[in-house]
């Protein structure tokens, strides 16, 4: 439904010291505010919509979700309503944040919910009611990873992509745009996954969507935890951008983007490894 929308997507080689070669997929320029691997993630969820016959897509995100953002536009874009369910009540007596601005100015309909409420996302009898309650809703889970974005984000490789690179890093959420990359890579790539959160669960769930082997995460590089971000990774992100006219954003990219250029200047990868680091996007969340 989104093919429409600034395809091909521009490639970007950069000059390192180090004797690897490092290109960057820039889906961060399909659109200038909305993270590019949420359209992979979107679209056979809005087709689906469309076959039930359904014109509104509701979803689940935190205060600061690209996720959110996205649906928020894709939407507008097609013609749908949206409807998010927002974690925090604190939230509906503050100014938006530039995510939830955007959703908003984009049509969609934010309800904010307490903390307690959210943890319910996942339960089926909850989803049931939200469903009484929004007939007209195609229910989208929370970060937008599904069967349906998983179809989706093994469209982010090209048949080029397979072939000229030995490694491709992305950055990792719920899971769901590298279980694409990695179903959809060659079995000679690796794909290696920077976790914007920490702990272990994360390896399991994208083993839910994937039984391929040649793939590994590492949080080493997430600062804490989820929207956390330290001195290092701030200074890191300005330094890139100036030296290479990439923008960055602190959630995602940048901590994808600082771990890789650490494991590169340890000599970590071998000599002439060609890698490919997914440019997720992100870009309206960004702290300037
Ligand atoms: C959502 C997002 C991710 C993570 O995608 P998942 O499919 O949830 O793992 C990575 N980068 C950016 C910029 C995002 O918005």
């Amino acid at each position: 439904m989104f093919d429409h929308i600034a395809f091909p997507t521009p490639y970007q080689t950069l000059e390192l010291p180090q004797p690897v070669q490092l290109t960057i997929k820039r889906l961060d320029q399909i659109h200038p505010q909305i993270s590019g691997n949420k359209f992979f993630k979107l679209k056979y969820n809005f087709s689906a919509a469309q076959q039930q016959g359904l014109r509104q897509v509701l979803t689940f995100g935190g205060a600061y979700s690209n996720h959110i953002a996205a649906t928020a536009y894709a939407a507008q874009l097609v013609g749908f309503q949206s409807i998010g369910i927002i974690r925090g009540e604190e939230l509906s007596t503050q100014d938006l944040n530039p995510t939830l601005q955007v959703a908003q100015d984009f049509g969609m309909q934010l309800h904010f919910v307490s903390r307690a409420e959210y943890r319910l996302r996942h339960e089926s009898e909850y989803l049931q009611q939200l469903q009484r309650q929004y007939p007209q809703a195609f229910i989208i889970p929370e970060g937008g990873t599904n069967q349906l974005a998983i179809q989706g984000t093994k469209e982010i490789l090209s048949a080029d992509d397979r072939e000229n690179y030995d490694l491709i890093c992305c950055a990792v959420g719920t899971g769901g745009t590298i279980a694409g990359i990695i179903e959809s890579s060659s079995d000679q790539q690796h794909i290696l996954g920077f976790s914007a959160l920490k702990g272990d669960f994360l390896k399991h769930d994208i083993q839910q969507w994937t039984n391929k082997t040649n793939w590994s995460l590492t949080d080493e590089y997430c600062c804490g935890g989820y929207a956390k971000t330290n001195s290092e990774l701030l200074q890191f992100m300005q330094q890139f951008e100036q030296q290479y006219a990439v923008p960055l954003e602190q959630i995602y990219t940048a901590k994808m983007m600082m771990g890789l250029f650490d494991l590169i200047q340890q000599g970590h990868f071998p000599v002439n490894t060609r890698i490919l680091a997914i440019h997720t996007g992100g870009l309206q969340g960004r702290i300037k």
